[in-house]
This record gives C-alpha cells, structure tokens and sequence, in this order.
C-alpha cells in the first residue's frame, strides 16, 4: 500500500494536533502556539502535576547545549535553569573509592542536571499560560488512520474510544510512537530497532543531613567497571539518581544476582564507596524494573503535508551520550527555523525538517552507542587519564 497523501478540505486554521504530551511534545507546542497556531496536545498519561501518576520514569536528565538553546528560542530558559543544576566535570570512582576528575569544558562550562519529572511538569505549567494550547490527559492514540486523517483516541478517564479529525499530525509519543506503527504500514518506509545486551536499573543514593550531597554535587558521577558501570547524578533535595547500567545475561548479570545476599556483596566489592550511602539498596533493586535500551532508526519521518515525527518518535538513541532529550529539543528550533521561512507550506517544511535532521539523528545514534564502551571502559584506562591531563593543561 502506498503512502496516502490525502489534500484536506479542512481550512488552515484548524488546530494543530499532537499526539505525547512528554518532554518533546510540550516544549514542540509551544514552538507551534508562538508560531500563532491552535495547538491540541493528547496525552497517554494523567496530568504528572496532579500526583496520579506514578508510571512516569523518574530519572534526571543531562541537559546540554543544544537543549538550553531550543528552550532560550522561546524564552522560558530561566524558568528551567530554577530546577537545574551545572556538572562541571565528571568523577570516576575505582574500585578501590580513589577518585579521578576530567572537566567537561573550559572553566565555567557544564552541563545540567534536571529531573524528567520536574522538567516535564515545568514546561506544561508554560504551556498552561498559553491560550493556544490545549492539553487533553488521559488520552491514548490506539490508532491513526492516515487515509482519512483521523486518530482513534482511548480515554482512560472515561474507559470509551471516540474518534479524533485532524488537519497536520505530530508524532511525539516517544521510542513505541502509535503514529509511526501507522506510518509502518506505508510502502518504502524505512525501520530498525536494535536493542543493547544491557539494561538499566534506577537507584538512589540518599541526601546526607539537612539536605546535603554526600559526594560532590557539580559532578557527574561514574563508576566504570568495563563490562558495565553505575552513574549517578544529583537532585535538588540532596539525593542522587544512581544508575546500573548492566548485561541481562552472563557471568556478571542481572540473571546472576538473585537473592539481597548477592546484591549485597556484589555491590560491597565492586562500588565498596557508594554502598553506605545507599540505604535502600537491596530493597530497590528487586523493587525497581529493569528496563531495555533500543535504538530507533527510521524514514521518512513524514507522510505528506499530513505528519511530522519529532523526538524519540523518529530518533530513539541509547542514553550514553546523554543527547537523547537534547536532539528532541532542537529538532523543535529546526522546525520553527523552517515555519518562519515557508509559513504555512506544511509539505516543504517535513520534507526539509526530515532532510536536514536524519544525518544528525544517524550520526548522535551512533556518537551513543560508541560512548557506552568510553564510559564504562575507557574514561578508567590509565593512558587515558593522563592524555586528559595532557590535553586539559
Ligand atoms: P518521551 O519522553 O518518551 O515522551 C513521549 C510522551 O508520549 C509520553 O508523555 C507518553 O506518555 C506519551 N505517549 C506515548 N504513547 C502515547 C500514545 N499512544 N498516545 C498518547 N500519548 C502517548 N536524554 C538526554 O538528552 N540527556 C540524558 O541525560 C538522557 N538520559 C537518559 C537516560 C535513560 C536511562 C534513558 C532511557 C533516556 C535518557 N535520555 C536522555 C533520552 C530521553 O529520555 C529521551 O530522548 C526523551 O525523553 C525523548 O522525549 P520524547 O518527548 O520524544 O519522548
């Protein structure tokens, strides 16, 4: 079957429509509403600000460059760095608790830890303040018709499906999108997911007293063990978010450590310094899901004048590279680029959003997967160190 490129008699003033509500598709509607157009954003989940929502993923994010600017495009940069803090360089812990430092830039230069709770609920507390903008919880895209332009839409809250019209469709829901399975069933659509032998488990270490960071707070933490690591980066009440980052089978694996004595153990002989300051350690580890890494290649990222996918939608990448959020965001300051240059020319502007952003994604796709092996290996390789001393002088 063939991509159908449907012309809607639908006049152009009808409401955008976004499907994911998450980090992407927040910050992407208010790029549209300053644009000047009605903007409808459904999202799967409960609004994250109202506390029924636990499934959200409560990781902390490293926001760098690319992402600061797409968020000073539209001025609401201050309100996030409230909720951010700088990692000046990163610290890599060895087995025996030494302590090594590379800087991640010329003095003053970092990049910013923020929580993906906290900054998703930030940016739709600025799309609140936008009239434009009308955001609709519990509401999941079970389906997209492409032919005839609409979404069939799954209330949570009302437990019944109804059908939704739209005009232009934007693909924000993230690594499974529900827009790009539809766009799947198109001809010479172009799709790969590959999965990592590694997965991830979140964990804490707790605030010291009065809310103090019990290691140094501006840094990025790491404990490189070459065939896996832990990180861990800071919060705002004192807390870190450590996370595993380990093989799902094998001699030393998820399937290997089965019962708290072997957590326990484990942990005491490969992270003997974060140990004591993780409490909940054991507790957290059965407790907390092991969760997979993929990598999501596809293209065209557009059907006609008719969709857009942006962020983990088109371009999932694997989060050693910590640009996964950051290449979502600027995807929104190409598309506001092109809006302004072709104003209301929806199919130039996919097909040029798509043309210049594939090579980039392609290319952060692969920077990740290559920056896996240099943090859990290389960055503990002595050689390495000292020609990071050499080159930091
Ligand atoms: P998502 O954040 O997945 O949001 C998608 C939204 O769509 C969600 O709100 C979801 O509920 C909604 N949705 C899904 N399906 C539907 C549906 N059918 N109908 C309606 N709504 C739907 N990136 C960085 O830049 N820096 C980092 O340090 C970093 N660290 C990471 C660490 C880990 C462990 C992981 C897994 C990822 C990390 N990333 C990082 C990547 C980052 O999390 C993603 O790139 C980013 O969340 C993508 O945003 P998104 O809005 O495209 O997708």
């Amino acid at each position: 079957m063939s991509s159908p490129a449907v012309t809607s008699s639908i006049p152009e003033n009808e409401p955008l429509t976004v499907v994911g509500g998450g980090l992407v598709g927040s910050l992407l509607a208010l790029y549209l509403a300053r644009q000047g157009h009605t903007v409808e954003v459904f999202e799967r989940r409960a609004d994250p600000r109202k506390g029924e929502n636990l499934e959200g993923r409560s990781i902390n994010l490293a926001l760098s460059d690319r992402g600061w600017r797409a968020l000073q495009g539209i001025g609401v940069e201050e309100a996030v760095r409230e909720v951010a803090i700088p990692l000046y360089r990163r610290v890599m812990h060895d087995q025996r608790g030494q302590l090594t430092m590379q800087p991640y830039g010329k003095e003053g230069q970092a990049i910013y830890s923020v929580s993906r709770a906290g900054l998703n609920q930030r940016l739709l507390d600025l799309v609140d303040q936008e009239p434009r903008v009308q955001v609709r919880f519990n509401q999941q895209c079970r389906r997209v018709d492409l032919r005839n332009r609409t979404l069939e839409m799954f209330d949570a809250a009302a437990g019944s499906n109804h059908v939704w019209p739209y005009q232009h469709l934007f693909g924000t829901d993230g690594a499974y999108s529900s827009v790009r399975a539809a766009m799947q069933k198109t001809d010479r659509f172009n799709y790969s997911q590959q999965y990592l032998n590694y997965g991830y488990k979140e964990l804490t270490i707790v605030a010291g007293p009065e809310n103090s960071w019990v290691i140094e707070k501006n840094a990025l933490h790491i404990w490189p063990r070459g065939q896996y690591m832990m990180i861990a980066l800071p919060n705002l009440d004192g807390s870190f978010n450590c996370t595993l980052f380990f093989p799902y089978e094998g001699a030393v694996s998820f399937e290997t450590l089965q019962t708290p004595e072997q957590v326990r153990s484990f942990f005491e002989e490969v992270f003997p310094d974060a140990v004591p300051l993780m409490p909940e350690l054991e507790q957290e580890f059965f407790e907390n899901p092991t969760s997979s890494l993929v990598t999501v290649r596809c293209y065209p990222w557009s059907v006609a004048d008719e969709v857009l996918l942006l962020g983990d939608a088109s371009h999932a990448i694997v989060p050693f590279y910590g640009q996964g959020m950051n290449a979502g965001f600027e995807d929104c300051t190409i598309l506001q680029g092109l809006m302004a240059q072709y104003g209301h020319d929806w199919l130039t502007i996919f097909r040029e959003f798509q043309r210049q952003r594939k090579p980039n994604a392609d290319a952060m796709a692969d920077l990740a997967v290559y920056n896996f092996e240099e943090m859990r290996d290389r960055v503990a390789d002595p050689r390495f160190l000292l020609q990071k001393k050499i080159e930091s002088k």
